[in-house]
């Protein structure tokens, strides 16, 4: 509906600002994808969630159900060439068969951010921060961030010798909060402990809590440098007064491609999350490409405006002055047309009679449609190069001047001030 499509369209307008600011260039990526591609990688998860069918040439295909597989195709092979860091954007809907209630929905739209290239905390520290200045942009003034990071689980995971397949489906069940049953697949029962243990570090600050993460996976090689990885991308992301609400060791996100550090950022009024990303290092490898670090975030924007309706973010835009247009006579409809494009020339709204109306019940209807002035096109005046305007709030008629009709109707405001 039209407030939802303005709402969408001035969510989707700051999207591509930040994209502007962070240096971030779009892509437009088909909506439409073989389905081996985007079942690739993305994880059970999502793989079981998508609209998949046969298209006319058998071939199976599928609706996105995000962008990343997309962009790293992208990355390895147009973009393969390009200078690195490769910053891309999109923006455009995604589609993928959830339960539909609040803020969730089987057709829905994100905004994407991918910075490939980089392994350093600097660019997982820019996922975060491009974020908190989408926030910012759009209005929504009470937001937080939770950190986790994947390698330090798969760290402790794998030194168990735990296998990649067992490790997803872990991942999976702590994505939704199914702990013990993601412990239920470990048979070590020492690395049960250690995992438990995880679940349970907690400390009074984001920032404590990772310290004593790094403290608590000492003697696992793979997960005390991802631990490390964490702290410094907090110690970048708080130089910008990010607010960083929790560190939660145990947090995973339902993608499998995930390597590093993960993110969500949510508002206290709503439990879903209004975006998030992560680092995924191996997926452009396993797309045929280079071995390619790279971190990426995505934006719900349906859930961006919903948050923006909660905490009535969206600045109210001064309303624009709107016109009707009337020829008294049938055969002044030319001139009243012409005068219609030199008003939406100067880029105001004219509505122009396509009804055949007489007079009054065209009056009637532009009262009723709440227009601002109505421009009353009669021989009388035209003579004089003029036209006769009609202020509806203030009930006031006078005479302009065509040549000066733009600027006085723009000057004046409903409340003739
Ligand atoms: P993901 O691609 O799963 O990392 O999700 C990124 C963001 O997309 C989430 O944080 C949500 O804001 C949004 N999102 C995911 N699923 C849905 C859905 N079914 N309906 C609306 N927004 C969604």
């Amino acid at each position: 509906m039209p407030e939802e499509a303005e709402a969408l369209h001035f969510v989707i307008s700051k999207s591509r600002e930040t994209a502007r600011l962070y240096g971030y260039k779009e892509v437009v990526t088909p909506l439409v994808e073989t389905y081996e591609l985007l079942s690739a990688k993305s994880g059970e998860e999502i793989r079981s969630h998508m609209f998949t069918f046969k298209d006319l040439g058998d071939r199976n295909v599928a609706l996105r159900p995000e962008f990343t597989a997309s962009i790293a195709r992208l990355a390895t092979s147009t973009l393969k060439k390009e200078p690195k860091p490769l910053r891309v954007f999109s923006v455009g809907s995604v589609y993928r068969y959830d339960e539909p209630q609040r803020g969730r929905y089987r057709e829905f739209w994100q905004s994407n951010f991918e910075v490939m290239g980089s392994s350093k905390p600097e660019a997982d520290a820019e996922a975060i921060i491009l974020t908190n200045c989408l926030m910012k942009l759009t209005g929504i003034k009470d937001y937080s961030f939770k950190i986790g990071h994947i390698g330090v689980i798969r760290g402790i995971l794998s030194q168990y010798n735990v296998e990649e397949d067992v490790q997803n489906s872990i991942l999976r069940l702590m994505d939704k909060k199914e702990f013990n049953k993601a412990l239920e697949l470990l048979d070590k029962k020492r690395c049960r402990e250690v995992l438990e243990g995880l679940l349970e570090l907690k400390a009074s600050t984001a920032f404590e809590t990772a310290e004593k993460l790094q403290k608590y996976v000492k003697d696992y090689k793979v997960a005390k440098i991802a631990a490390k990885n964490l702290i410094d991308i907090i110690k970048l992301v708080a130089a910008i007064r990010c607010p960083i609400e929790a560190v939660e060791p145990a947090f995973a996100r339902g993608l499998d491609y995930y390597t590093g550090a993960i993110f969500e950022v949510k508002v206290p009024e709503l439990d879903i999350a209004l975006g998030g990303g992560g680092r995924y290092d191996k997926l452009v490898e396993s797309f045929g490409g280079d071995p390619t670090p790279a971190v990426g975030v995505a934006h719900g924007i349906d859930r961006i405006i919903l948050a923006t309706k909660i905490q009535e973010s969206i600045p109210q835009e001064k309303q624009r002055k709107t016109v009707m247009i009337i020829s008294v006579k049938p055969e002044l409809k030319t001139e009243a047309l012409r005068i219609s494009e030199v008003l939406r020339e100067a880029g105001i709204m004219v509505g122009f009679e396509i009804m055949g109306r007489k007079m009054t019940k065209a009056l009637e209807d532009a009262d009723r449609r709440k227009v601002d002035f109505v421009v009353i096109v009669g021989s009388k005046e035209l003579r004089k190069g003029a036209v006769a305007v009609r202020d509806l709030a203030n009930r006031e008629q006078f005479t302009v001047k065509i040549a000066e009709l733009p600027e006085i109707i723009k000057g004046q405001s409903k409340n003739g001030d």
